[in-house]
């Protein structure tokens, strides 16, 4: 994970600084058929079977059941947490704000091979804060991820203007 990047150090959902009972991304990697899923990060009962939205959750059941409805292969698709790691109990926003920010490199990375033009289905606000940077409603949100994996123009000016 920190080969990545990643912040475990300030990540709320670590343990000792390092990472807890985590998920990667799962399903075709560099020829996703047609969409990549990005979602929260994983439940319990994901983290047992390694696999993000698993139907051992209420979202989990949702999206499988949907899957099925639509004739797709879970396999077929890649489907990234916009955090790795189990979260607690009890957390606040400001703890999964805190860990989309400190994991945003790892889901860089794992979507790195992943064609530019794949459109990407947004399950949720920490999803589209990973990918924008900001936290927006999902109906007024839509676009193509740019080199910097980002949607937003905003975001992207804001980059460039920390770098001067
Ligand atoms: S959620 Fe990501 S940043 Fe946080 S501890 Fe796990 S791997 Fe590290």
């Amino acid at each position: 994970m920190r080969s990545a990047g990643c912040r475990c150090d300030v990540c709320p959902f670590a343990k000792d600084g390092k990472p807890d009972r985590y998920v990667l991304a799962s399903g075709s990697k560099t020829e996703p058929s047609g969409v990549v899923v990005l979602g929260d990060g994983p439940s319990k009962e994901g983290v047992k079977v390694g696999e993000v939205l698993h139907p051992g959750s209420q979202t989990g059941e949702e999206f499988t059941a949907l899957l099925a409805e639509a004739g797709i292969v879970r396999d077929d698709l890649l489907i990234v947490p916009a955090w790795a790691c189990v979260k607690p109990e009890l957390t606040k926003d400001v703890d999964e704000r805190a860990a989309v920010e400190a994991c945003r490199p790892l889901v860089d990375f794992q979507l790195k091979d992943v064609p530019k033009d794949t459109p990407v289905l947004l399950m949720g606000k920490w999803a589209t804060r990973s990918v924008d940077g900001r936290e927006k409603g999902l109906f007024s949100t839509r676009g193509f991820r740019d080199d910097k994996w980002r949607l937003g123009d905003e975001r992207r000016k804001e980059k460039e203007d920390d770098s001067d």
